[in-house]
């Protein structure tokens, strides 16, 4: 009997939850290979929510996709791990020792075969190693940081509130991560003010430091005007120009000399692959560590190994890291990898097809753009149009990832939650 084909996904984000699940449905059902998800944590989280996530302004509990369901539920196999390496000769991943949250050894270091290996892994913030970021700021890359910056916000508030001090925080990067948390913090003290110790809530300074001329830059430039000006009406202190050359536990130093005050520092600007490519087998990276694919999404060095969403790189066709890019590469892979795998067919190049952009500030405001360059939102209806579109994007997700039936069900469930609990996180 012939060896069923080992399928190995390492990372569940946007586009590697959306490839196990679908191959899952296929092959896995069909019986014609063994897939594996290997993820650093137990649960899935839609990575565009986690600004709310770090304000509070969403709240996790209902928004978390167990991995071990999932896998249940659509013929795949779950298995938690950090990747550490590959062993490209023998095909194998290597998973590190999995700890205790207390530290205490649950799994030892093991290895796991494949016939074909999807990284998909994600991507971080990029500090370029400015002196003291590393040490003095927060990040909010992940599930786990946005929670750690949530804590620290409302302990931050509640000193403000005893002593009667304004609040100050200082976010770098004014791409859609820096600038929709500026907002979101703003509408999370709004939200606190109803819930308050004091009658009046203490008041916070954001400060948006951006090194390029403009916000959010991948928007025309008429967006990034508009978002300017909506930012600076909830008093954000937007700072274009404003390049960043080190960072302590007072505050940030700009290379202009001034200092910027700041008892809370976010950098949520640049983008990189996980430090982990490096010792991928010496697979070819790009400058940001990202693994250098063909655009069948192969590794220029192997074919086996495949490489999706933010942390792949295709030098003839750059890619911006958004949940757009993630989810078509896996909805290629998932169409493809069977043929592949069972057939020897070629995998056809990945097509990335722009569906258009969407930047919500908040319950404020929000834009769009469309691919023809069409801009909708903003205006009289507070970018009502875009921030539904924010939304809708998210539920999409949940659909496709839970079905139809219980992705509303989902739905339904995160309407009667806001009418339980209060509409930010106060505990
Ligand atoms: C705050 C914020 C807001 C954003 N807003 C938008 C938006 O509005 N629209 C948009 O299109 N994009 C947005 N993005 C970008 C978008 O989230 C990413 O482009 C998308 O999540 C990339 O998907 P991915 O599958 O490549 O990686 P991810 O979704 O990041 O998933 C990576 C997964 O890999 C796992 N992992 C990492 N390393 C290892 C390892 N060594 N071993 C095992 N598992 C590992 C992680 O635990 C994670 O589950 C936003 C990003 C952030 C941070």
């Amino acid at each position: 009997m012939n060896k069923k084909s080992e399928i190995l996904i390492v990372g569940g984000g946007v586009a590697g939850l959306a490839l196990a699940t679908r191959l899952g449905q296929t092959m896995g059902r069909l019986g014609q290979a063994r897939i594996t998800l290997i993820d650093k944590s137990f649960s899935h989280v839609w990575k565009p929510m986690l600004h709310c996530f770090a304000a509070g302004t969403a709240q996790n509990e209902n928004d978390r996709i167990s991995f071990m369901a999932q896998a249940s539920r659509h013929h795949f196999e779950f298995w938690p791990g950090e990747v550490i390496g590959l062993d490209r000769e023998k095909r194998q991943a290597v998973l590190g020792p999995f700890h205790a949250s207390d530290g205490a050894l649950v799994l030892e270091g093991r290895t796991v075969n494949y016939d074909a290996l999807i990284l998909s892994i994600g991507s971080c913030a990029n500090d370029f190693r400015t002196p003291g970021v590393a040490e003095h700021c927060l990040f909010i890359d992940n599930l786990v940081e946005a929670n750690g910056f949530n804590e620290k916000f409302r302990m931050e508030l509640l000193r403000a509130y005893d002593g009667g001090n304004e609040l100050d925080i200082a976010i770098v990067g004014g791409g859609a991560t820096g600038t929709q948390l500026a907002a979101e913090l703003h509408k999370a003290l709004e939200i606190v003010g109803l819930h308050s110790f004091a009658q009046t809530p203490p008041s916070l300074k954001v400060t948006l430091l951006e090194a390029g001329p403009r916000i959010l830059p991948a928007f025309p430039e008429a967006v990034s005007e508009a978002a300017k000006k909506q930012l600076e009406n909830i008093k954000v202190d937007v700072r274009t120009s404003a390049m960043v050359s080190g960072a302590d536990e007072t505050g940030f130093s700009l290379k202009d000399g001034t200092h910027i005050p700041a008892r809370l520092r976010v950098w949520a600007a640049g983008v990189k692959a996980p430090e982990v490519t490096t010792g991928f087998g010496g697979l070819s990276l790009s400058r940001s560590g990202q693994i250098l694919v063909h655009p069948t999404l192969q590794s220029v060095d192997d074919p086996a190994i495949f490489a999706v969403g933010d942390c792949s790189y295709i030098a003839s066709e750059p890619l911006p890291p958004t949940a757009q890019v993630a989810r078509q590469q896996a909805h290629h892979l998932a169409r493809h990898l069977p043929g592949w795998l069972l057939n020897q067919r070629e995998i056809p190049s990945c097509v990335f097809r722009n569906k258009g952009a969407i930047i919500a500030l908040g319950d404020y405001n929000g834009w769009g753009t469309l691919p023809g360059g069409t801009v909708f939102g903003g205006g009289a209806l507070k970018g009502l149009t875009a921030r539904l579109g924010h939304e809708m994007l998210y539920r999409q997700h949940q659909i496709e990832l839970y079905g139809w039936y219980r992705g509303l069900m989902s739905c339904l469930a995160d309407w009667i939650d806001t009418l339980v609990r209060p509409s930010v996180r106060l505990d």
